[in-house]
């Protein structure tokens, strides 16, 4: 590949750990380069102990802009000098914009969850769903989803440490937006199934269905699946969860994490490039 970094080069960067099993840097170079716009994107290995140095030079540096992944998303909150409203009601940030100096975080998951529905042709907008999981994943998904116009969120949990943490920003979310969210106990199948009956997507936002939990299912009885009900996952390793295979055997449009985590980066690009993502390049990179 030619090499055209020159004086004039900006940076983007990655701050998190661990990162470098991380598919961003690959989708945002070969975007930056199908669109001929002189930046690089680079990970770094920073932790929560490093972070505040490492927004800092943001500044310093001038960069374009960055983005956080684990452990980082939460503490970057307090670094800011602004916050988008889904950033503020998450209260985590992705990614970060530098505008002269002035950093403003921005959390796109969400906005990348509700994009990729569009692949499957799935409008949710006035209507109710139910997403298994209250971890930042469906937290972010929960506050875009809100923000976007879903009239109503039922989320399912297991009664767990994230159970008592995420009721009273669930309370939160519902008064700052038009929609009603209610928690729930996983093992409450009854609830479940009458939620389920009403909703026109079920959502899985845990890490059940990915090793070391490949074998397992969110929820055990699938005869609540219809064909007119989309069924969605976070996860992308495997393409396929068990979950998302029950779904499809039972009728009903399945799709996994990859368009979320492609469209969050389609998001995060847009903000720092104020260009589209080439989506139909970048797409076969990840798949
Ligand atoms: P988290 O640790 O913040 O939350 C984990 C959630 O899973 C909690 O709600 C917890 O109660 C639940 N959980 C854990 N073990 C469980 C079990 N055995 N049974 C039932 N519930 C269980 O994690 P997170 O950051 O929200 O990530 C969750 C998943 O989302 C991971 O698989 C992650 O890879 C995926 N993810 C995907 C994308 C994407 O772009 N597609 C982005 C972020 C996260």
């Amino acid at each position: 590949m030619e090499n055209k970094i020159t004086g004039h080069t900006r940076l983007v960067a990655l701050f998190a750990t661990p990162i470098r099993h991380s598919v961003s840097p690959m989708i945002h170079n070969t975007a930056f380069q199908a669109l001929g716009i002189d930046a690089v994107y680079l990970a770094f290995e920073v932790g929560t102990a490093g972070l505040e140095q490492a927004i800092d030079s943001i500044k310093n540096l001038d960069m374009m802009g960055a983005n956080l992944s684990m452990p980082n998303k939460i503490l970057a909150v307090e670094y800011m000098d602004e916050l988008s409203e889904a950033a503020r009601l998450i209260g985590a940030v992705n990614t970060i914009t530098n505008d002269q100096g002035k950093l403003t975080g921005h959390n796109t998951d969400g906005t990348g969850f509700m994009r990729s529905l569009k692949d499957i042709e799935v409008d949710i907008i006035g209507k109710k769903m139910t997403i298994i999981g209250a971890g930042g994943a469906a937290t972010a998904i929960i506050v875009q989803a809100a923000l976007d116009g879903v009239k109503e969120i039922t989320v399912y949990n297991r009664k767990d440490d994230f159970y008592d943490k995420i009721k009273e920003k669930l309370a939160y979310i519902s008064e700052n937006t038009n929609c009603t969210i209610t928690l729930n106990d996983l093992s409450d199948e009854t609830s479940l199934a009458k939620d389920v009956a009403e909703s026109a997507l079920l959502l899985n936002a845990t890490g059940v269905g990915m090793k070391p939990l490949q074998e397992q299912t969110p929820i055990q009885d699938f005869s609540i699946i219809r064909p007119d009900l989309a069924v969605c996952d976070v996860i992308y390793t495997p393409r396929e969860t068990e979950f998302l295979k029950q779904a499809r055997l039972r009728g009903a449009k399945t799709n996994n994490g990859l368009g979320m985590l492609l469209y969050q980066g389609a998001a995060a690009f847009e903000k720092w490039t104020g260009q589209e993502m080439p989506i139909e390049i970048v797409k076969p990179i990840i798949e």
